[in-house]
């Protein structure tokens, strides 16, 4: 399954949206968290990470050699972000809005 994550939802500090994937991988939780918004299932096990922070997305693939590391230290240090991308500011509703409306409609297009 490919687990979409947004940190522009949130805005929280990077530590936090970590730790909220860590419980999300533990417990296969339903994605009703701030920043983890759609899961889509790919057929596949394995767990893809497409995380967003600023501008940068990246994918992260939690096979089973990252996967402990991944709950209890976080996905960042193996996501590559540069620094400046992971200093999200705490969206207001517009920018939700806005966000959640543009991924509607990219997976839309990509449906179609
Ligand atoms: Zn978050």
């Amino acid at each position: 399954m490919r687990v979409i994550i947004n940190r522009n939802l949130c805005g929280h500090p990077p530590f936090a949206c970590e730790k909220c994937f860590g419980e999300f991988l533990r417990h296969g939780a339903y994605p009703d968290r701030s920043c983890i918004f759609d899961v889509i299932d790919d057929g596949s096990e394995q767990v893809t990470a497409v995380i967003t922070s600023g501008n940068v997305t990246r994918e992260l693939v939690i096979t089973d050699e990252i996967r402990e590391e991944v709950i209890y230290d976080g996905y960042l240090k193996f996501a590559d972000f540069p620094l400046e991308a992971l200093e999200v500011q705490p969206p207001h509703g517009e920018d939700i809005r806005r966000i959640i409306r543009e991924y509607e409609e990219q997976k839309r297009k990509a449906a179609d």
